[in-house]
């Protein structure tokens, strides 16, 4: 067995020289949900364990000027519930980010480890999609912005280049008359990975549909941006006909693997009945904010 070094560095750059130093062989921990797993299963192991929640810009929560947010990468499910206002503002992303897991995974789980894993099931990713989030990720070349979209490669993988961190998420300032949903389907009541999860952000005017985001999960190698599906509903006053044509862009979008959760027919199927439920939520959301 090789030995293991542990660092919890109170600075990003800090934090960012140890993890390019270490040249592949190291880890980000955040909450440590997945990488602890994966360690206790053989699957990861690394020399260098690089634990970021003692480091202010990855583990706060702060309301831009314009009325937008900026989340620290490492923030837990219970450290943004208890927020004042993001989850008044941004209700989908936060009922996307609190159904990871148990109180006790709430406690440590991050959406940085959860968009990170790179698993086309995870719960926060489509709902990041559909509200229009970009992260910020800092590495030994210096700092870059890329939407949430861009950060997935496959299961398993991300676009993120060796040594870079993912620093925060930004979410856009809020019109009037917007808001966002997110459901997922899964085979128990709690405590399972998403058969199908869906994100949809969406803003009235007068009962029209100006403005739309669908995220989808788990029916894809990467969780999906659907334009087509925001594209039937921009411009609607969300019709029968309109969300039709919104879910079937979503089945057309599934490229789905069949598992025990769920056969490929079941989850093309699921995702236009989910993309249906979650826009009457936005929608009587929206109607509201
Ligand atoms: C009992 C249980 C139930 C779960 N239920 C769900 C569920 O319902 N839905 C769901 O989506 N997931 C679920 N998960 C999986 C897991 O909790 C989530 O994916 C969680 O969001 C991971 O966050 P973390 O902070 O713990 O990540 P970690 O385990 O700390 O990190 C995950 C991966 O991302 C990398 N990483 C983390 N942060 C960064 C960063 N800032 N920059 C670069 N790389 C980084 C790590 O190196 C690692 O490879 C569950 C896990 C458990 C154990």
């Amino acid at each position: 067995m090789t030995d293991m070094r542990y660092l919890a560095p109170s600075t990003l750059d800090e934090a960012v020289g140890a993890f390019a130093a270490a040249a592949g062989a190291a880890r980000i921990l955040a909450g440590g949900t997945d990488i602890l797993v994966q360690m206790r299963a053989g699957m990861v192991q690394p020399g260098l364990i690089v634990d970021i929640k003692k480091i202010p810009e990855l583990t706060g929560i702060e309301e831009t000027a314009d009325g937008g947010f900026v989340i620290g990468a490492a923030v837990s499910g219970a450290v943004l519930y208890e927020h004042p206002r993001f989850g008044e503002v941004w209700p989908g992303v936060l009922e996307a980010i609190n159904l990871i897991g148990s109180t006790q995974v709430q406690g440590r789980a991050s959406a940085g480890g959860n968009l990170c894993n790179g698993s086309p099931a995870g719960d926060s990713v489509p709902a990041m999609i559909a509200a229009g989030a970009t992260v910020t990720v800092q590495g030994p070349n210096g700092r870059r912005q890329m939407p949430v979209e861009a950060v997935p490669a496959g299961p398993g993988r991300t676009n993120l280049t060796p040594g870079e961190i993912l620093v925060s998420f930004t979410l856009p300032p809020r019109a009037k008359g917007a808001s966002d949903a997110y459901l997922r389907m899964i085979p128990r009541t709690e405590m399972d990975i998403a058969v199908v999860g869906c994100g949809v952000n969406l803003t009235l005017k007068d009962g029209v549909c100006t403005a739309a985001r669908v995220g989808l999960g788990a029916v894809a190698p990467t969780v999906l941006l659907v334009e087509a599906a925001a594209k039937a509903l921009i411009g609607s006053k969300l019709d029968d006909a309109a969300i039709e044509t919104a879910a079937a862009a979503c089945r057309a979008a599934c490229r789905p693997i069949d598992d025990k959760r769920g056969t490929i027919v079941y989850r093309t199927k699921v995702a236009g009945v989910l993309l249906k439920r979650t826009v009457a939520i936005a929608a009587d959301r929206a109607g509201r904010a």
